[in-house]
């Protein structure tokens, strides 16, 4: 049986006292959490689209937050992301780079905080798998476009297309009512 209110979730954030404590507490409500502490190795493990939910740290070795989320959009990965901010920034500076994101968290924040908006984010994505419930798990198909509900990606002729998440949202609805 599936565990619907269960998340596979990526903690980027080289903090490490910060990043199990995060971790510790995204467990804690029952979700899969892994913890990566450098912005490359990040990038190459949100690519592989198996994750639900990542939560970004902008600060980062190696490469930064904003560029990571960058990179991510433009390849067509549509993970839902969950930004890490710092208080220092501008409101409008992040309001710009965090465009691609679902959500931002400025630090310093509760924890109570995170779980409550990472809950908010899993009641989306579960709107988002509603739809799929009655086709083969997890993938809807229309000609040559192939969506991948769970880890948000979408392909073409098997090529990865780049997607808002409110893109995506609206192309898995269309697609689950045809
Ligand atoms: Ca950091």
């Amino acid at each position: 049986m599936v565990k619907s209110d269960f998340m596979r979730i990526l903690v980027i954030e080289d903090e490490v006292k910060l990043a199990t404590h995060l971790s510790r507490a995204l467990e804690g409500e029952g979700h899969e959490a892994r913890v990566v502490h450098d912005g490359k190795v990040a990038l190459i493990e949100a690519r592989d689209g198996k994750y639900d939910l990542l939560v970004l740290d902008v600060e980062l070795p190696r490469m930064d937050g904003f560029e990571i989320l960058k990179q991510l959009r433009s390849s067509g990965v549509a993970t839902r992301i969950l930004m890490l901010t710092a208080r220092s920034e501008n409101p409008d500076k992040i309001a710009g780079l965090t465009g691609g994101a679902d959500d931002y968290l400025t630090k310093p924040f509760g924890i109570q905080e995170l779980t409550i908006r990472v809950a908010a984010l899993l009641r989306r994505a579960a709107r988002g798998m509603a739809v799929d419930a009655n086709s083969s798990p997890g993938v809807l198909r229309e000609g040559p476009v192939e969506v991948r509900v769970s880890a948000r990606t979408v392909l073409r002729d098997g090529i990865r297309v780049d997607l808002t998440p409110k893109a995506f949202d609206l192309l898995v609805a269309f697609l689950a009512r045809r």
